[in-house]
């Protein structure tokens, strides 16, 4: 495919999510303003992100610092805002903060102390989401990372007090297993109640991020301020990311 019929493609199905959020601002009496599109770009090339950044997209999201960190080098010149939602390494983090302003994957107090560390060596401030977990078993843990809901409370004390790092919000991934498989609706409110717990002791900390391609409509209806968005963007991704 070429760069014209890349670039066709993209506007078209840019313009379908558009519309799909604004039907859903306007079903659930929320200002399209309130929704931040997040263009998930995973497994896709830096073109791909070139011809968004044409088409008007400011907010991009990848989930693997492999893939990522050669990414977001070859478009640091684009007016971009780059969100980290993968799983995250501790010894990844030097590398995603040099490319990454919010982290929605914030899940454990190591990785605070870790991501706290490397910022400050930095000289940035990086936003983090706590990622809350509705599959957490014993653990305390969800099977694609996050933290069970009663943990939240004391991770966002640890950000909201460490050095370079700021409380941005909560993040969600509608869940496979356990009491919300299959009813994401039911989830996300769950995440707007625990996002209004978090508020009274963190006014500031108002990103809810949640909703991908297949429940936009859900987390939006929810409350949702940010979604994230791929294979409804970029197409089927050719291989798992
Ligand atoms: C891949 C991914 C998305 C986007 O999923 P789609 O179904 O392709 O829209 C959103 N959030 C996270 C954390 C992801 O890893």
């Amino acid at each position: 495919m070429g760069m014209t019929d890349r670039k066709d493609e993209l506007a078209a199905n840019l313009a379908k999510v558009e519309r799909r959020i604004a039907a859903a601002c306007a079903a659930a009496g929320r200002r399209r303003e309130e929704v931040t599109l997040i263009v998930v770009t995973k497994t896709y090339p830096a073109e791909d992100v070139r011809v968004l950044a044409e088409l008007g997209v400011r907010h991009v999201a990848e989930n693997r610092d492999q893939e990522a960190a050669p990414k977001a080098a070859a478009c640091s010149d684009l007016p971009l805002t780059w969100h980290f939602v993968g799983q995250l390494q501790t010894n990844k983090v030097r590398s995603v903060i040099g490319y990454a302003d919010h982290v929605h994957s914030v899940d454990r107090s190591r990785l605070v102390a870790a991501l706290s560390k490397e910022a400050v060596r930095a000289g940035r401030e990086v936003g983090c989401l706590i990622q809350v977990a509705f599959d957490a078993g014993e653990s305390g843990r969800g099977e694609r990372g996050g933290v069970s809901p009663e943990g939240i409370e004391e991770l966002a004390a640890q950000v909201a007090e460490a050095p370079g790092l700021r409380l941005d919000g909560l993040m969600t991934v509608a869940p496979l297993t356990g009491a919300y498989a299959g009813r994401p609706r039911a989830a996300f409110d769950r995440l707007m109640d625990l996002s209004t717990d978090l508020r009274r002791a963190h006014p500031a900390a108002t990103m809810v991020s949640a909703g991908m391609s297949a429940d936009l409509e859900q987390a939006v209806a929810a409350g949702a301020t940010h979604v994230r968005v791929g294979t409804a963007v970029l197409g089927v991704r050719p291989r798992l990311g």
